[in-house]
């Protein structure tokens, strides 16, 4: 039975979506400030791992990320570049996507963009005024906490407690609230120069909370399966969310919500404020294989605290190496036809372990030590000789079902095309160097024809799939 640890009820509940067959889950995606690091990526590989999980027990996905692409951060760097935030977030979102690929997450259904829903987001507000929810202080408008008795069901924050201020995403914003609790929903952009939208509401510019609501309920519908991002959004962002759906519609917003602990280094948070971050771009270039990294997130269930360490890294290389020698000696091994009853019998109970595993809340750990066990006794019955061909396409089978979920194998692909990309570009260089311009240009229109797209810079020539 397939259950999720729901932070709302705060227990182990069995799941069960609205529509039989069908799930429809909202994940937090990120604010492309900056590079996303590897503690970002915890997230990301959590939510791939559901979303993954999910197919395999038969669901059809609709799996929907927003990218924050306005916030205070955003707006403050884009001007000091002198840049649109559209100029400014472009490379952000391009080197998130490539990173995402790169550790082997599966891309959403629908990936919207907040400036690209403003008009939804405004359409929120104004339901939420009418509902007696919102009110307007010097332009801007605020979300009236009193208002929403239910307010605090997620977190189980004591309100009493929670002065403006007291927690880093509180908004302390100049403007006059009627409670210090109170969130922006439009926060009022005076100038022309500004970055702002001009609405009935006035010229102004979205809180981050009513994005997340305005996106999720355009795309899944007013009520909901699942909800996840990384614990610390549960209060206030998740609560606020709820506040304001729930709210505007009356209806209840999601069923299950689902949230992954942090990444550390050293027992620390890691956080770009902290400044004790490594971007999975720093790691990669460091020579870490992007399928070690996905491997380190995966090897401690989503909702325990994970220490990141160079040496649990390299613990991951070595696994992952171990795991991709077993897939290379099962596909070569030369075996008898029949069948070895008794291998079958420990497969199929390795099948069950690893699905199970999962099955109880996620339990990446379970299910690789499931895979770890099916290599064991795989290669021990390719050593002593009793691997027969049944057991061998059926072991087959089970390493893609299982490599549906953990994409630990499919990788090798894509890392494999990868390898043979940056020959071609290494060759095309060479041909350049020489002054074989024919050369050149053939390899050029050789890697359009896979879509690569190179670009020459100072740094050299980088390269992306288009
Ligand atoms: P942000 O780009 O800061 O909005 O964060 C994107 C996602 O990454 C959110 O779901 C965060 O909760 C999550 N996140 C941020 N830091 C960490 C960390 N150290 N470990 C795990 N998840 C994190
Ligand atoms: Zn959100």
């Amino acid at each position: 039975m397939l259950k999720f640890y729901n932070t709302l009820s705060n227990r182990l509940e069995e799941f069960k979506p609205l529509i039989d067959g069908e799930v429809r889950m909202y994940l937090c995606g990120p604010t492309v400030w900056d590079f996303a690091h590897v503690g970002n990526f915890r997230a990301n590989v959590f939510a791939d791992i559901l979303r993954r999980h999910l197919k395999f027990k038969g669901f059809k996905v609709t799996h929907v990320m927003n990218i924050t692409d306005v916030d205070d951060r955003i707006i403050a760097r884009a001007a000091e570049r002198g840049q649109t935030i559209d100029e400014y977030t472009a490379p952000y979102i391009e080197a998130f996507w490539q990173d995402f690929d790169a550790i082997g997450c599966e891309r959403p259904e629908i990936a919207p963009r907040a400036t690209e829903h403003i008009a939804e987001m405004v359409t929120l507000i104004e339901q939420l005024r009418e509902r007696g929810h919102a009110y307007n202080s010097d332009g801007s408008i605020y979300y009236r906490i009193n208002s929403f008795p239910a307010y605090g069901k997620l977190s189980k924050i004591n309100l009493a407690g929670n002065i403006a201020g007291a927690s880093e995403r509180i908004d302390t914003d100049r403007y006059e609230k009627e409670d210090a609790r109170d969130f922006a929903l439009w926060k009022a952009v005076e100038t022309e120069a500004e970055t702002g939208w001009d609405a009935e509401l006035g010229r102004g510019r979205p809180g981050w909370h009513i994005e997340c609501s305005a996106m999720a309920m355009k795309y899944l519908g007013t009520t909901f399966d699942i909800h996840a991002g990384g614990i610390d959004l549960a209060f206030p962002h998740h609560e606020n969310e709820i506040a304001q759906s729930e709210g505007a519609t009356g209806k209840e917003f999601v069923r299950y919500w689902l949230h992954n602990e942090h990444l550390k280094i050293e027992g620390e948070t890691m956080s770009k404020s902290k400044g004790n971050y490594y971007t999975f771009r720093d790691l990669v270039a460091q020579g870490y294989a992007p399928v070690a990294i996905r491997y380190l997130l995966l090897s401690v269930p989503y909702r325990k605290q994970l220490n990141f360490t160079f040496d649990a890294l390299r613990g991951a290389e070595k696994a992952v190496e171990s795991l991709r020698n077993f897939g290379t000696r099962l596909s070569e091994a030369r075996c008898e036809t029949g069948v070895n009853e008794e291998l079958r019998e420990t497969t199929a109970r390795i099948a069950k372990e690893f699905e199970t595993g999962l099955d109880d809340d996620l339990n990446t750990s379970v299910a690789l030590a499931a895979l770890h066990n099916l290599r064991n006794a795989t290669n021990t019955a390719i050593d002593e000789c009793t691997l027969r061909l049944v057991n061998k396409t059926e072991i087959e089978a089970l390493l893609k079902r299982f490599d549906s979920v953990l994409n630990i194998f499919g990788q090798t692909e894509r890392e494999m095309l990868d390898a043979e990309v940056q020959r071609l570009i290494d060759e095309r260089q060479e041909a350049r160097r020489r002054r074989d311009w024919a050369r050149a240009d053939e390899i050029r229109d050789e890697l359009a024809g896979r879509r690569i797209i190179l670009e020459d810079t100072r740094d050299g020539v980088r390269w992306k799939r288009g």
